[in-house]
């Protein structure tokens, strides 16, 4: 099953990815972390994407294409994977469709406000990218990762100015996406609003 999770940032792609990738037994394809995992890392693509994720902006598309193609031909990915994040524009969703088939595009759906409410208290732990909600979802003891212990961070890119960059980016350049795979029938609207469990249901009825 090759799936793709669709929609803005914050709207619970990531969340709902962790725990869909344990129920279908696929793994969880973010490019949002594979570049985040290049610059704590401090790799060449790290350091020439760092600034750009900081700012919001969207990597170049030669770049974020070279890294998935390289990404979906591990072994892991053979019987399916979800990609969450990617493709982010209308090239990069060409350059998928010559890589592989696409099953299911789910597009995650949620109001702006509060799209702004989650990225804003937002957490992770660096270490292992578990995400917490300050509010929605919160660690046990107060800025602490659960398993690991280490003290949570709010992403660069979380913070308020970043955000509605990352808004305008996603409305400019992602959005054009949903009438690209309504228009090839694979596009699956789905409720994002929900709790984490509500939303993976929807998910799974549809799939
Ligand atoms: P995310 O974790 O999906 O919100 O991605 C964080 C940041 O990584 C984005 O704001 C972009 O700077 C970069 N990024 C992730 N996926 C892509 C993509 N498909 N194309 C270009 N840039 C991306």
């Amino acid at each position: 099953m090759n799936l793709v999770f669709l929609g803005p940032p914050g709207a619970g792609k990531g969340t709902i990815a962790a725990l869909a990738k344990d129920t279908l037994r696929i793994p969880h394809i973010s490019t949002g972390d594979l570049f985040r995992y290049a610059i704590a890392h401090e790799t060449s693509l790290g350091k020439q994407v760092k600034a750009i994720l900081a700012s919001g902006e969207l990597v170049p598309d030669s770049v974020t294409i070279e890294m998935v193609k390289e990404r979906l031909v591990k072994s892991d990915a053979k019987d399916g994977f979800i990609l969450d994040g990617f493709p982010r524009t209308i090239a990069q969703a060409d350059a998928l469709a010559q890589m592989t088939t696409i099953d299911h595009v789910i597009n995650f759906v949620l109001d702006r406000d509060s799209i702004v409410v989650r990225l804003s208290g937002r957490r992770m732990c660096k270490s292992t990218g578990r995400i917490y909600h300050i509010t929605f979802n919160p660690p046990k003891v107060a800025g602490i990762d659960d398993e690991t212990g280490e003290p949570l961070i709010q992403r660069p890119d979380d913070q308020e100015e970043a955000i509605l960059n990352r808004l305008s980016v996603y409305e400019r350049q992602t959005q054009p996406l949903i009438d690209y795979y309504r228009h090839k029938g694979l596009l699956r609207d789905v409720d994002a609003s929900g709790a984490p469990e509500l939303v993976l249901q929807s998910i799974l009825k549809i799939i």
